[in-house]
């Protein structure tokens, strides 16, 4: 597989056949295995082999074929499926870190990654320092000898301000600290996280790779060393495994996501610039728009801009709750990546148990509004934004 290409890969990389030759990968909807023997299931406790299952929460053959699928996607060596986007973070960072290690995070974080690094790693003793960034001088200052991993997202939410992955992955390791990558806005069609130097990379199935709005699921990426000995023997005790039809559904939807991401991103870019310099707006910011202030780096990063733009609503909450009420196609909702275009308000809702000093700090006002593109035709996209915006 690593000759052809990632959109090839994305269609047949870790199809496991039954005996009954099915086309679509079958849905091994089973908690448990059984054995020939109870010496077939000593051996298979002593050590599994690669298509040797015990327990569903260990490991199941659907599971499997999602992970060998969006590791030969994203090119690391192997990858652990997890329930949520959350367990996946939360099991990247807890199963290697220990009370006393010393941890750097940008401080633009998704609410429930921020509540990780923030409020429950520090009860067991993790020490975090938050940095801007985008700022590489605040990242040269925080990592220390002693930390032991960095963590980010490419690009920010719901700001989209994009981190020079490249360079803070070029501080960490100078200090021996492991990158870790929340690559949901990039995904895993335009982002180049491991080229970049991430060394481990996180998504949330959710988001993109289901792409159809249907259920929960996460990803770790990373060397078969760091996967098998770190992160598997953590998540398979505390129980955070994907189940096998979610894994089904994420299986399936690798197949477009090639094609559903950059229908998006060119939807949302042609809307990004259609709205640029639009009387009822303050900023339109897209990471991919010539007068975003990190275009560059997100050009060299990321193949297109992805599928989220961000609008700040001249007039704050009022106008704001305007805009998205008189929107007609687009629903309001705090889901991104998803077929149907999505709007939701982000200091109301995702971003609402932040302190008004805060959301000021990650560049959130009461006129923001996120706005998720669809699978639908981007004159509709674009039209009822356009009608929405007339109303307020
Ligand atoms: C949605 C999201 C998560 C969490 O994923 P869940 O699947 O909802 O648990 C983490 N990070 C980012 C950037 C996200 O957008």
């Amino acid at each position: 597989m690593t000759n052809l290409s990632p959109r090839t890969r994305a269609v047949h990389a870790g199809t496991r056949r039954s005996q009954y030759g099915e086309v679509s990968e079958a849905i091994y909807l089973t908690q448990g295995f059984v054995y020939d023997t109870a010496e077939a299931a000593e051996a298979r406790f002593i050590e599994s082999g690669d298509d040797e299952y015990i327990y569903a929460r260990y490991g199941n053959p659907t599971v499997r074929m999602f992970e060998d699928r969006i590791a030969a996607l994203e090119g690391t060596e192997d990858a652990f499926a997890t329930a949520s986007g959350m367990a996946a973070v939360n099991g990247a960072l807890t199963s290697m870190l220990n009370a006393g290690d010393h941890v750097v995070s940008s401080r633009a974080l998704f609410g429930s990654c921020l509540y990780i690094l923030e409020d429950i790693l520090p009860r067991f003793g993790v020490e975090v320092t938050f940095v801007d960034g985008t700022d590489l001088d605040a990242w040269r200052a925080a990592v220390r000898d002693d930390t032991k991993a960095v963590f980010l997202e490419t690009v920010a939410n719901p700001t989209l301000e994009v981190i020079d992955l490249k360079a803070v992955a070029e501080i960490a390791h100078e200090k021996g600290a492991k990158v870790i990558v929340d690559n949901v806005f990039a995904t895993p069609i335009f982002g180049h996280a491991l080229r970049d130097g991430a060394d481990v990379i996180v998504y949330s199935a959710t988001k993109h790779i289901d792409g159809q709005g249907r259920c929960l699921g996460g990803v770790i990426l990373s060397t078969k060393e760091f996967i098998r000995k770190t992160v598997e023997p953590y998540l398979k005790h505390t129980g955070g495994a994907l189940s096998p039809f979610n894994a089904w559904v994420m299986l399936k939807g690798l197949e477009t996501v090639h094609l559903r991401c950059n229908a998006q991103a060119e939807t949302a870019l042609h809307v990004a610039t259609a709205l640029e310099g639009h009387a009822k707006l303050d900023s339109v910011a897209y990471p991919h728009l010539p007068s975003h202030p990190q275009v560059e780096i997100a050009k060299r990063q990321m193949d297109q801009g992805g599928t989220v733009i961000t609008l700040n609503i001249k007039g704050g909450k009022a106008e704001a709750f305007r805009f998205l009420n008189a929107l007609k196609i687009v629903t309001i909702s705090n889901n991104l990546g998803d077929s149907k275009s999505l709007v939701t308000h982000p200091a109301t809702t995702t971003h609402q148990r932040l302190t008004d000093a805060q959301r000021t700090e990650l560049g959130i006002t009461d006129g923001t509004v996120r706005l998720s593109v669809g699978l639908e035709d981007s004159a509709d996209v674009l039209g009822d934004i356009l009608g929405a915006l007339d109303m307020i």
